[in-house]
């Protein structure tokens, strides 16, 4: 096995044996990212020699008697998320030339545990999208096969962890972001409760949705990245003031007597037979480590979309007010006065998508219609929570597929917003409803990974984490590689 293909934990055993250096082992990713990269095309900018550098410097750590689970370890970093000195763009042209002069929380966390930072992952701009086709800059492919998208928004994260490109990643999840990706890629991708990890530094699409997520290679190497960067922050007013939990001692394979809800909204016509085969089979085998199968209902389920598509670029159009070419990256030159200044900026700048979300959003809030529209939606995500409160009084986690479909092919539905908005029908009430979830995968169908979804109540990232490391320990869809 090549040092690139190692999980987290394994790397980290070898590395406190003294078997391989870090250095040793960033050298292996970056001739990985090298050789594959111009194919997948993950990685927005890659920082070779900084990460070298980190590599010495958590090396000289290691000998000094330090350990933690990320100590020398490479990953990569959503270019949503700011890191102090290495330019961030949210895959936007608008900012591009930005270098952030701080981290975001999640990052610095990530450094302060010893761990190399190899560069800034595509994304759709502002994490606006299911497919990574709405980056500014170019579009990402998906290592299983390059003709199809690895999802999105965090489609380069993804992308990069199933390629052996880094070791793990982070992304963020506003309405599946996380979890859609790594079941496209084939990888283990959670999102964790709102609240659980600090957005501080994470540059605002929907703060009311918007959460940082951990991808890897597998259940135990999400809990070693969750385990980093969870906890309060007092940059962040929204992140929850509570102890953090140990989630590597959550890891146990043993589910008996674990009640795992199955709503029936989420089976719903037109998925693709495969999927809904590869669930099924899935919830067998949790029955067979002795967890019960209950049947529930979401009856809001129907609303989720609907309402995210309000409330989302509702949000998002004022968050994204701010860019207005004179306090970040990129600016028009010759305008005539400022209103022109802004107007050219903006119209350059932003993709499409953005705009046509800033219009929506625009819309939704205006005098009006705030009522019929922002409001309405609000309180149908209220609805939509309920739900959930109610599943929970009879479930411990609920199991669902992540998306109707395994991955498309690029260029399938970027001719129609509607219809990349449909993809998203299983994992938007969960970031409606403030609540954690967790991706896997869990089969094949010619040649492209099945993923489901464990979803959990509130801060209950403990339970998911158990049940999806029983199903993993159960089978061996994880061991999967794609060959490049
Ligand atoms: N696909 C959804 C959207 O386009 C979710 C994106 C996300 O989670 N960042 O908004």
């Amino acid at each position: 096995m090549r040092l690139n293909e190692l999980t987290i934990h394994q790397a980290h055993e070898l590395l406190s044996q003294g078997r391989i250096s870090s250095v040793e082992l960033t050298r292996a990713v970056l001739e990985r990212i090298e050789q594959v990269d111009g194919r997948v095309r993950a990685y927005l900018l890659t920082t070779p020699e900084a990460a070298l550098n980190s590599a010495e410097a958590a090396d000289r750590r290691r000998a000094q008697g330090e350990d933690h689970p990320l100590l020398g370890i490479p990953l990569a970093i959503k270019d949503v998320l700011c890191t102090r000195g290495v330019q961030t763009t949210c895959g936007s042209r608008i900012l591009q030339g930005f270098v952030p002069p701080f981290d975001a929380t999640a990052v610095s966390k990530l450094l302060d545990a010893g761990s190399v930072l190899l560069g800034k992952t595509n994304t759709d701009e502002f994490a606006m999208g299911s497919s990574t086709e709405n980056s500014g800059y170019f579009v990402t492919h998906n290592p299983w096969n390059l003709a199809r998208v690895p999802g999105g928004s965090s489609g380069g994260s993804a992308a990069a962890v199933a390629a052996d490109e880094c070791l793990g990643a982070l992304g963020t999840d506003t309405g599946g972001s996380v979890r859609q990706p790594a079941a496209f890629c084939g990888v283990a991708g959670l999102k964790p409760t709102y609240g659980r990890v600090s957005r501080y530094g994470l540059v605002a699409f929907a703060s009311s949705l918007d959460q940082v997520g951990t991808l890897g290679k597998d259940v135990t190497d999400c809990a070693i990245l969750l385990q980093a960067i969870a906890g309060h922050d007092p940059k962040d007013s929204t992140s929850a003031r509570l102890p953090v939990p140990d989630y590597l001692s959550a890891l146990c394979p043993n589910v008996a007597g674990i009640r795992l809800g199955v709503p029936k909204e989420y089976f719903v016509e037109g998925m693709q037979p495969e999927v809904e085969g590869a669930v099924h089979a899935a919830l067998d085998v949790w029955a067979d480590l002795g967890a019960e199968a209950i049947e529930v209902s979401l009856p809001h389920t129907d609303y989720a979309v609907p309402v995210y598509y309000l409330l989302a670029p509702a949000e998002a159009s004022a968050n994204l007010a701010r860019y207005d070419g004179v306090r970040y990256g990129f600016s028009v030159p010759g305008a005539q006065d400022i209103w022109d200044a802004y107007r050219k900026t903006r119209q350059r700048g932003f993709g499409p998508e953005v705009k046509r979300r800033i219009m929506l959003g625009t819309y939704a809030l205006s005098a009006g219609y705030y009522d019929a529209y922002y409001l309405k939606a609000q309180k149908a995500r209220t609805l939509i929570k309920q739900d959930f409160d109610r599943a929970f009084e009879r479930c411990d986690a609920l199991i669902v597929p992540t998306a109707p479909t395994t991955a498309f092919r690029i260029g399938e539905k970027t001719e129609d917003p509607l219809q990349m908005y449909l993809t998203d029908i299983f994992t938007l009430s969960l970031n409606l409803a403030g609540l954690c979830g967790m991706a896997i995968p869990c089969g094949m169908a010619n040649g492209l990974p099945i993923g489901l979804q464990i979803l959990g109540d509130a801060y209950d990232e403990e339970t998911i984490l158990r049940v999806a490391y029983a199903y993993e320990q159960a089978t061996d869809w994880h061991l999967r590689r794609p060959q490049l």
